[in-house]
């Protein structure tokens, strides 16, 4: 490492996934949209197929054909598709698709005539998370159209699913009652002659606290890169991602020391600060000001004052800190380092935030591990 850093371990990422397989009899959706969480699609995606992924889970049609211009076979579900992207391209490309309105399935059809094969798709029911899907009476609705278009061979209906709201919650009653009318929409779809061989409701949440939830796939994202989703519990997962930085420049100030812009820090006593070269512009939240945790010279300190774009500082007390020693902002947690989890706690966030900022163009990933 020259200046900084975002090390992934895809042995976690390839042994968080086999724990997955090993806790249900469903199979496992390896969810990398967004990069992968910051981990890095490909990379990650391979590596979850080598822990025992069957699916790939991703949002956009563009992460969907990137899998597919890297190669990977394996099924693929998108499911974030606003009119007018070009379908055809993914039903050429064999690429399965969420659809959870009637616009979009009509389109579906026009995509599946100029590829000249019948489109995948994967028919969202809304269960009460009011984001994706068909609600209410859309649904029989949206069933209505997909039975036609499978009846005249433009579509083939290969699954049929939902989200939680507050499954990273586990006792909370929205869960009960999401899975009843997912269980109820499944039946209506049935007596509309529709009977998915992929049934899926359950993220990393679920998949980890209700197995009653797992049906024929579970789609797991967090989890998959060794975070929990449910706050003071690891099920055993491995966090992937560490990021760290050397120090640039350290100095011994007085007490009374204003710290970065805006002053919002100042040195209650002759301290030592040390300069590191992360910022926001690297994915280290702005909120974490005065807050940040960071290992170094074998302890933890915090943040003295604002995040800059570029840059932190960070008060070391009398720790003895030297220009090129190595600063860990959050890994794993084995060497003693702060965690995502801590990041999130002091950013008022979640994991998954930390981690998915880390994922931007200039801090150059390494990868750790396997490369499968
Ligand atoms: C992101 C996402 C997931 C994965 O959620 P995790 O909480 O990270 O497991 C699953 N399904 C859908 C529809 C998603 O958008």
């Amino acid at each position: 490492m020259w200046q900084a850093e975002v090390r992934v371990d895809l042995d976690a990422i390839r042994e968080n996934v086999t724990r997955l397989r090993a806790g249900t009899t469903a199979e496992v959706m390896a969810v990398v949209k967004a990069d992968a969480y910051g981990h890095g699609m490909l990379p990650a995606a391979r590596a979850a197929l080598a822990g025992g992924a069957t699916w790939l889970g991703v949002c956009t049609l563009d992460e969907a054909l990137a899998l597919r211009g890297a190669g990977i076979t394996a099924p693929v579900l998108a499911w974030l598709l606003t009119p007018g992207v070009p379908l055809d391209r993914a039903v050429a490309a064999g690429v399965d698709l969420g659809v959870g309105g009637p616009e979009l399935l009509a389109e579906a059809v026009g995509a599946a005539r100029a590829a000249g094969r019948p489109a995948r798709l994967h028919l969202k029911i809304d269960t009460g998370l009011s984001r994706g899907g068909a609600a209410g009476g859309d649904w029989p609705v949206l069933l209505e159209a997909a039975a036609k278009a499978q009846a005249d061979g433009a579509v083939e209906v290969v699954g049929a699913w939902s989200h939680f709201a507050y499954a990273d919650a586990p006792g909370h009653p929205t869960i009960d009652r999401q899975l009843h009318l997912f269980r109820e929409g499944l039946e209506r779809a049935e007596r509309h002659g529709i009977t998915p061989r992929l049934r899926h409701i359950a993220n990393s949440a679920a998949t980890l606290t209700r197995p009653d939830t797992h049906f024929d796939l579970v789609r797991a994202g967090i989890a998959v890169y060794g975070l929990s989703p449910v706050a003071g519990e690891t099920f055993g997962l491995r966090p992937a991602m560490t990021a760290r930085a050397r120090v640039l420049l350290t100095k011994r100030v007085p007490p009374g020391t204003g710290v970065s812009y805006g002053h919002t820090y100042t040195t209650e006593r002759e301290t030592t600060l040390a300069v590191v070269p992360l910022g926001y512009g690297d994915g280290v939240p702005r909120h974490a000001s005065n807050s940040g945790p960071v290992l170094l010279g074998g302890e933890v300190h915090r943040i003295a004052g604002r995040v800059c774009m570029d840059q932190i500082v960070v008060d070391c007390g009398d720790t003895r800190v030297r220009p090129g020693d190595v600063a860990v902002l959050f890994g794993d947690g084995r060497g003693g380092e702060p965690t995502a989890d801590d990041w999130a706690a002091a950013a008022d966030t979640i994991n998954y935030e930390i981690v998915t900022r880390f994922g931007g163009v200039r801090v150059p990933r390494v990868y750790a591990g396997d490369q499968p």
